[in-house]
């Protein structure tokens, strides 16, 4: 279980978070849904330990991790500007996070493997990044999240460089991901639609604040809730 509380995040005179607290019980698909600038990347590098908050606190599973390296925290993250090592292969990419870790040669290349599979890209280890197509460079992403089994899965916006088709295709996916590991997601994203197909909750932020938390059922059901937020036509 994830616990933030009072979390705040400023850059100079900018709040970009402001006084923003949550609770996630393991296992939960949590969307965090908001207008640019609102403040959901800042949150997930906090979570991720990539920034330090300027106050509040974060536990997971009951540790304090405010403070932790990203190292520390065994959290597996999909940025939003997706970024592979050109100049890796992709196995070497999935198996970075091992290193860093101090895993030996051949426990990176078995586990690597073993995380290659789990998206579906078994047999395409020894290719460069440039050589994969859109959706297949964001599968490696995400088995290089994966790779050392984290309890927590941050992604920012993984699909939002992808096609209609391929987007539909990768949500799949990650859902699969979600129960087979029954890991905790937290997964930003701008588009509402994905946040409600996708998510158990989904969380609005603006202006670095949570402006309504409610289950993606009840937001389906009821999208006047959404409508009422103003929130649509903010959108685009
Ligand atoms: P988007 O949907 O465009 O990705 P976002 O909701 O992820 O937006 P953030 O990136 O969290 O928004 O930014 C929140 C606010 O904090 C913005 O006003 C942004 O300009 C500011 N900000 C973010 N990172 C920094 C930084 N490193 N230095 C200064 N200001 C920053
Ligand atoms: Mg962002």
């Amino acid at each position: 279980e994830i616990t933030v509380r009072g979390l705040e995040k400023k850059f100079g005179q900018l709040k970009a978070v402001d006084d923003l607290s949550l609770d996630i019980p393991s296992g939960e698909f949590l969307a965090l849904l908001g207008p640019s600038g609102s403040g959901k990347s800042t949150v997930l590098m906090m979570l991720a330990g990539f920034e330090v908050p300027t106050a509040g606190a974060i536990t997971i599973d009951g540790r304090d991790c405010t403070r932790l390296t990203p190292q520390k925290r065994n959290i597996g993250m999909v940025f939003q500007h997706y970024s592979l090592f050109p100049h890796l292969s992709v196995i070497d990419n999935v198996a970075f996070p091992l290193k860093m870790r101090g895993a030996s040669r051949a426990d990176r290349r078995r586990r690597a493997a073993e995380a290659l599979e789990v998206v579906r890209l078994e047999g395409y280890g020894d290719r460069m990044p440039s050589q994969l197509s859109g959706g297949q460079r964001q599968r490696v992403a995400l088995a290089r999240a994966i790779v050392y089994q984290p309890r927590l899965l941050l992604m920012d916006e993984p699909l939002s460089a992808l096609d209609k088709n391929l987007r539909e295709e990768m949500q799949l996916e990650i859902k699969r991901l979600h129960s087979e590991l029954g890991v905790t997601v937290v997964f930003v994203t701008h588009d509402q639609g994905e946040a409600l197909t996708m998510a158990d909750r989904v969380a609005i932020l603006r202006g670095g604040r949570i402006q309504q938390i409610s289950a993606a059922r009840e937001l389906y059901e009821r999208p006047a809730n959404l409508f009422s937020a103003g929130f649509i036509g903010e959108m685009n």
